[in-house]
C-alpha cells in the first residue's frame, strides 16, 4: 500500500480571510522528475521518507496533485523595487500549500499563474530554481535564519527568458512567508483594520513576547518593530561575516521574521570586494554587498511607516528602529571577533578588524579561502599559506604579530577550533551552483546531491572534496545573474 505523506494541515494564514489572499489551483507541468530533495527538511516536517520518493509526491511537490487538506491560495503584497514604490506585487507565481501542525508552510514556487503574475508566466526555471534550493539549505548549515526547501522537481516544459530555459518548481518551506511588503500593501490601501488584523496575527503567532512588555509604555506595536529591526540587524551581520550578497533587497523580499528569502541573483563573495554587486541588473550599485546593512535599515523605515497608524506616535515608531543602530555593530564585532578565534564575550579590536579588511580589499584576496587558511594556521602555527594570499605581503606581515598579541591569551586549539566553525571551508559559490545547474540541465543530478551534503556541513573537512573549496576559475566571473528568472 502506498505511504502516507505523514503531513497534517491546519488553518494558519489562510484564517484572516480573503482580503489577504486569493484561493486557486497549481497549474501542472507534463511529466515531472526529481532533480533534489533535502531529507533535513523532510524531518523537520514529519514527512513520511517513502512518501517523499513516490510518485504522489512527485505531483504534488511539482503542483499537478493536492493533498487532502491543502487549501491552497496566492497572498497579496506590495513593496519598494529599487527604492522607488511599486504598488501591489503578491505572489505571482508563489502558492502557498497550507500550513502543517508543526507549524510550517509548504509553499511551491513557479507553479504557476496567480493574479498577481502581472506579466509574469508564473514560472521558474530549472536553474534558478536549483539555486534558491541549494542556497537555502546552504545558509541553514551556516547556523544562518532562512526560508528552507523541501524539493526541486523540473519538467521538459520551456519557459522564455533571455534564452529558453525548462521550468522547475521549489518547495519551500518556512514557519511564514510574511514580508515587510504585506504591511506596506494594506497601509498603503488605507485598509487599517486589516493592517491591525495582520500585525495582530503576526504578534502572536511568532511575537508573543511583544504582548507582555513595558517598552513604549506597552505599545505592542512598537515593541514588534523593535524585534523585527533586532533579528534583522542580527541576520545582516551574519551576511555580512560570511560575505553573501542578497542582490535585490527590494521590502517585499524582506521576511517579517528575519530569514534570508527570494533567492534571485544572489552571491558569496569569492574575491573581497566591499562594493561588489552581484545583480547583473542593479546597474546603480543600490544593492551592493557594503550597501545592504544600511538598505536593510531603510526598509526597516518602510516597515516603520508601514506601521506608525497602529504604533500611533512617530516618534516612538523611530526609538523602535533604533535598535537596529546598536544591535547591527554589535552582531557584526561579534561575528568578526568569532571569525579571528577570540573567546566568546570578547570583542575584537576595531583597528584590528579595519586593517584585514582593507588588506583583504586592497588585492581582492578571496574571502572564504582568507578565514579558512587563517584558522588553520593558528591550528598549526604556520601561516605561510596565509602570506600566500597575498602579492605584497607587506601588510599581512604587519597585521599578524597584532592578530598573534590579540589573542595571546587564548589557546590556539580552541581558537583554531573556534575559527573553524565560523569560517566554512564550503560556501556555493556561483561556478559551483553553474557546475551542478549545467549536469543538472543534462538530466545528471548528482552534482546537486554533492552540494546538498557539502554545504549541509560547511565547516567539516569532506575529505576528498578539496576541489569544491579551492579559488573559483576564471569563468566565474563572467557569469551573470538578474532577478526573476
Ligand atoms: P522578485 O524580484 O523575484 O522578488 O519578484 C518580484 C515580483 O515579481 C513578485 O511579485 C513576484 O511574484 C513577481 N514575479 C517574478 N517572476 C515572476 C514570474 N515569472 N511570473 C509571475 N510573477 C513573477
Ligand atoms: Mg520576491
Ligand atoms: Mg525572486
Amino acid at each position: 500500500t502506498a505511504a502516507a505523506s505523514g503531513l497534517h494541515w491546519i488553518d494558519g494564514f489562510r484564517a484572516l480571510g480573503p482580503a489577504f489572499f486569493t484561493p486557486l489551483q497549481p497549474t501542472p507541468l507534463p511529466a515531472p522528475y526529481w532533480v533534489g530533495r533535502s531529507d533535513d527538511v523532510a524531518r523537520q516536517l514529519g514527512v513520511d521518507a517513502d512518501w517523499l520518493v513516490s510518485d504522489e509526491a512527485l505531483d504534488v511537490l511539482t503542483g499537478n496533485a493536492l493533498l487532502p487538506g491543502m487549501a491552497p491560495l496566492a497572498s497579496v503584497y506590495s513593496g519598494h523595487q529599487f527604492g522607488v514604490w511599486a504598488g501591489q506585487l503578491g505572489d505571482g507565481r508563489a502558492i502557498l500549500l497550507g500550513e502543517t501542525e508543526r507549524g510550517l508552510e509548504v509553499q511551491l514556487k513557479g507553479a504557476g499563474r496567480t493574479p498577481y503574475s502581472r506579466m509574469g508566466d508564473g514560472r521558474a526555471v530549472l536553474r534558478s530554481s536549483i539555486r534558491e534550493f541549494l542556497c537555502s539549505e546552504a545558509m541553514h548549515g551556516l547556523g544562518i535564519p532562512t526560508t528552507r526547501a523541501l524539493a526541486v522537481t523540473g519538467s521538459d516544459q520551456r519557459v522564455r527568458r533571455e534564452e529558453i530555459e525548462t521550468a522547475a518548481v521549489v518547495t519551500r518551506v518556512a514557519p511564514s512567508f510574511i514580508r515587510f511588503g504585506h504591511f506596506e500593501h494594506f497601509a498603503a490601501n488605507d485598509r487599517i483594520d486589516e493592517l491591525r488584523q495582520l500585525a495582530d496575527y503576526v504578534i502572536d503567532r511568532y511575537y508573543p513576547d511583544c504582548r507582555a512588555t513595558e517598552r513604549f509604555g506597552g505599545n505592542a506595536y512598537a515593541a514588534f518593530l523593535e524585534a523585527v529591526s533586532e533579528r534583522t540587524a542580527a541576520l545582516l551581520a551574519q551576511w555580512q561575516a560570511v560575505g553573501f550578497c542578497h542582490g535585490v533587497m527590494n521590502t517585499d523580499n524582506m521576511s517579517i521574521l528575519g530569514l534570508t528569502i527570494d533567492y534571485g541573483p544572489f552571491q558569496f563573495l569569492d574575491g573581497f570586494d566591499p562594493a561588489h554587486i552581484c545583480n547583473h541588473s542593479d546597474t546603480g550599485g543600490r544593492y551592493a554587498f557594503n550597501q545592504q546593512p544600511n538598505v536593510a535599515y531603510w526598509n526597516l523605515h518602510c516597515l516603520a511607516q508601514a506601521l506608525l497608524p497602529l504604533i500611533g506616535e512617530q516618534d516612538i515608531a523611530i526609538a523602535a528602529l533604533a535598535s537596529y543602530k546598536t544591535v547591527f555593530p554589535r552582531a557584526f564585532d561579534q561575528r568578526m571577533a568569532r571569525k579571528l578565534g577570540l573567546p566568546d564575550g570578547e570583542s575584537a579590536d576595531r583597528g584590528l578588524v579595519d586593517a584585514v579588511l582593507r588588506l583583504l580589499a586592497a588585492e581582492r584576496t578571496d574571502w572564504t579561502i582568507f578565514w579558512r587558511r587563517l584558522s588553520d594556521a593558528v591550528g598549526s602555527g604556520d601561516f605561510t599559506p596565509v602570506r600566500d594570499l597575498f602579492i605584497d605581503p607587506t601588510g599581512i606581515d604587519a597585521w599578524l604579530p597584532l592578530y598573534a598579541a590579540q589573542r595571546a591569551s587564548t589557546p590556539s586549539a580552541d581558537a583554531a577550533a573556534r575559527m573553524r566553525a565560523a569560517n566554512p571551508k564550503y560556501v556555493l559559490r556561483n561556478h559551483l551552483g553553474q557546475q551542478a545547474i549545467e549536469a543538472a540541465q543534462q538530466k545528471d543530478f548528482s552534482g546537486v546531491a554533492t552540494l546538498l551534503t557539502l554545504l549541509a556541513s560547511p565547516s567539516d573537512e569532506h575529505a576528498g572534496f578539496e576541489a569544491y573549496a579551492g579559488f573559483p576559475p576564471d569563468w566565474a566571473s563572467t557569469i551573470e545573474i538578474s532577478c526573476s528568472s
